[in-house]
């Protein structure tokens, strides 16, 4: 079992994920990577600056050289590994977690991130590297462009006429978080007319949490609302992941959002296309509509970046909302995803395009139960919907699908719960899938 690293890397509060376990892991990280390139980038937090220090000279200390992109959003950073021929890059960053959480994203040089199971091969070096000669360290660089070449690769893969002749209307609500390095100016030049909420960075997230969930966005739907906007649009802390509030003020949830992507796309460009087991069906349903397949992966970014270094897919999305356009990069990109729904606004209101997504509800709950109680439910389940014939994928957990609606069974990784997700064409039917599969679930403990 990995010790520190998780399905984004390594995170904690300063307490545990402090400077020296950064500069260990950074030295076991450049170690990994044969002491090359390395790129680190940073969001705004308050414990960054500490950790970008000692992550900086951990990975000097082996022999890298270091290239230093400053503060940026995640998807600026990991659109860089390519056009500056990283090795690998180092974000420093805990995504939507709360002001005390930090952390290390490691991402290699083909913009895999690295998943847990990579992780473990890194935790073997920590305290167990060869340090560099004193004439091998080499001094850091910075490199302060990343966010214009970020901005002009999009703009390439968007019609900028096409929303400058439109100019609609956007709230964007910036949630403190380093999206306020590149939104404001990425959507004002394609021609939006914008107003921004919570716009500037600040460690402590005074405006919201940074989790882009619809109780945190409130204040976002009612400014939509009284502002008659075309669209309101929140991110994350780090700005993977996005989600939406149409023009009639509807909250509209990530894995609405990657539906309305996958549309986009396949008009487009046909292909497979590629989701975590825990996203929602409208997905699948959309892409067969093209003919086009699912494939289905691990819940993890890192599993979803694998899957599309192999060119398995042509879009790639989890039920958060964050989506992977591979024309830019194999990361979750929440400015280039929101850039193209805004493109798509311009032919047709946002609620007029969800309508074209099918609707579906879910509903959750959780067993509690110990590692053999965890063990014995997925084994009594996979077994019950085998015996019945049902259609199983059972790569994370335990995911029974039926004609409209389907259920999962994962067990937690960090508590002791199985967590059930059911999703229906109605909330009492996914209520009553729900509670089906828990009485089943109990029943093998
Ligand atoms: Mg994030």
């Amino acid at each position: 079992m990995a010790k520190y690293f998780g399905t984004n890397g390594i995170r904690g509060t300063i307490d545990t994920v402090g400077p020296e376990l950064a500069l260990k892991a950074a030295q076991a990280i450049g170690a990994y990577f044969g002491g090359g390139k390395v790129l680190v980038a940073r969001d705004h937090r308050l414990t960054g600056e500490v950790l970008r220090n000692a992550v900086v000279a951990g990975l000097q200390s082996v022999g890298c050289e270091v290239v230093d992109l400053g503060i940026v959003t995640s998807p600026t950073a990991e659109f860089m590994l390519k056009k500056l021929k990283a090795d690998a890059l180092i974000i420093i960053t805990a995504s939507h977690n709360p002001p005390e959480y930090n952390g290390l994203k490691v991402i290699d040089g083909k913009g895999i991130s690295i998943s847990k199971e990579r992780g473990e091969e890194i935790e073997k070096l920590i305290g167990n590297v060869k340090m560099a000669e004193w004439d091998a360290i080499r001094p850091a660089t910075r490199h302060d462009n990343s966010i214009r070449e970020h901005m002009d690769a999009m703009k390439k893969l968007l019609h900028p006429e096409k929303i400058a002749k439109k100019k609609p209307f956007l709230v964007l609500d910036l949630g403190n978080g380093t999206t306020s390095t590149i939104a404001p100016q990425f959507f004002k030049e394609l021609g939006c007319r914008i107003l921004t909420i919570n716009s500037h960075m600040d460690g402590h997230f005074p405006g919201r949490p940074s989790e882009p969930r619809e109780e945190n966005i409130q204040e976002l739907i009612k400014i939509v609302k009284e502002t008659r906007a075309d669209a309101g649009i929140a991110w994350d802390g780090d700005g993977d992941r996005v989600v939406f509030v149409d023009e009639k003020g509807n909250f509209v949830v990530g894995d609405k959002v990657y539906a309305l992507s996958v549309l986009l796309k396949l008009r487009e460009k046909k292909g497979d296309v590629l989701t975590t087991v825990a996203t929602s069906k409208a997905v699948e349903d959309v892409a067969s509509r093209f003919g086009c397949k699912t494939i289905y992966t691990k819940v993890g970014a890192p599993y979803m970046s694998e899957e599309m270094a192999e060119g398995k897919a042509v879009i790639a999305g989890e039920e958060v909302g964050g989506i992977i356009w591979p024309e830019l990069s194999l990361a979750k990109d929440g400015i280039f995803a929101a850039a193209k729904i805004v493109e798509a606004i311009c032919e047709k209101p946002l609620s007029r395009w969800l309508e074209e997504i099918p609707a579906y509800y879910n509903v959750k709950t959780r067993v509690e139960c110990d590692e053999e109680g965890k063990k014995a439910i997925l084994e009594g389940i996979k077994k019950f919907a085998k015996s019945k014939g049902y259609k199983i994928i059972d790569i994370d957990g335990i995911r029974i699908t039926f004609e409209d609606s389907w259920v999962i069974i994962r067990a937690s990784g960090t508590e002791p719960y199985i967590r059930i997700f059911g999703e229906a064409k109605s909330k009492e039917k996914a209520g009553a899938l729900v509670k089906e599969y828990e009485k089943l679930a109990k029943s093998f403990l």
